[in-house]
């Protein structure tokens, strides 16, 4: 190496290491603050714990919602287009999330996004005429320009539900780590009953920074977890819910047409 490609590589290495320092003080720095379901940190104090979480108290289309006095309108069909892929799981600390590789899709009224993760709270977020439910799963998808798009499944208590069963199995022992197998396979669409009818409203995230924008369906059909499911479900998480937010005049929509799919008939 000539001293002037000595220098020049030099500055190259000096240069990355400036990078690679500011790259991550930013991510340090980016890191979000603390929250929590109870406590300081719970949901009413959230828009107070950061100002990226203010839209948490000031926002007028906050999630979740008791869902009452819905308008039966003729909408479009959800189409599931989701793959078997390898599991991807985490214990985030404030859920069991599900990771999903990128290529799965719903497609909704001509829409199109890409399923990225699901996860759930224990009780149900989402009220329906006052109740809620054991379990929710929420199926978290974005079009190409980030607009976001929630699938929400109710749980009863009945058969345990195989998928489940699965992931819980292999929940990591250590939280915030992710953890790939990739000698299991799974398909998201063994969360979703048959029959698939839904709620539509507008609304936001349910965790901080509580970003509104977020287009929500919820099924009217509901899936069944075994009381056994749930207690270990309830064993990490005893309550992961945000509490039920003011609706605020907000449309509420109901498909009017049924749209029943029988079992694995749209699976890929
Ligand atoms: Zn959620």
């Amino acid at each position: 190496m000539n001293a002037r490609r000595f220098c020049r590589a030099v500055l190259l290495t000096l240069t990355l290491n400036v990078v690679g320092l500011l790259v991550l003080s930013a991510a340090q720095e980016a890191h979000p603050p603390h929250w929590a379901y109870e406590g300081k940190e719970g949901p009413k104090e959230w828009g107070n714990l950061d100002s990226s979480y203010a839209v948490c108290s000031v926002g007028k289309t906050q999630s979740p919602i008791d869902i009452k006095g819905a308008k039966k309108t003729d909408l479009p069909a959800l189409n599931f287009s989701y793959h078997t892929i390898p599991l991807d799981i985490i214990d985030n600390g404030h859920t069991i999330q599900v990771n999903y590789a990128p290529g799965s899709m719903l497609t909704v009224g001509g829409k199109l996004y890409t399923l990225q993760q699901f996860h759930f709270h224990n009780p149900s977020e989402e009220h329906v005429n006052g109740k809620d439910f054991p379990l929710v799963a929420h199926l978290v998808h974005a079009d190409a320009e980030g607009h976001l798009a929630v699938i929400a499944v109710l749980f009863e208590l009945g058969n345990a539900n195989p998928l489940i069963d699965t992931l819980w199995k292999n929940i990591p022992a250590v939280k915030e780590k992710p953890h790939d197998i990739p000698s299991i396979s799974i398909q998201a669409q063994d969360l979703l009953p048959n029959e698939r009818s839904y709620f539509t409203y507008a609304g936001s995230l349910t965790t901080p920074p509580c970003s509104e924008g977020v287009s929500w369906y919820v099924l009217s059909s509901h899936s069944t977890i075994s009381p056994q499911q749930l207690a270990a479900f309830a064993k990490i998480y005893p309550m992961n819910a945000r509490p039920i937010q003011p609706t605020n005049g907000r449309e509420i929509l109901l498909s009017k047409r049924g749209f029943d799919i029988p079992a694995k008939a749209s699976r890929q």
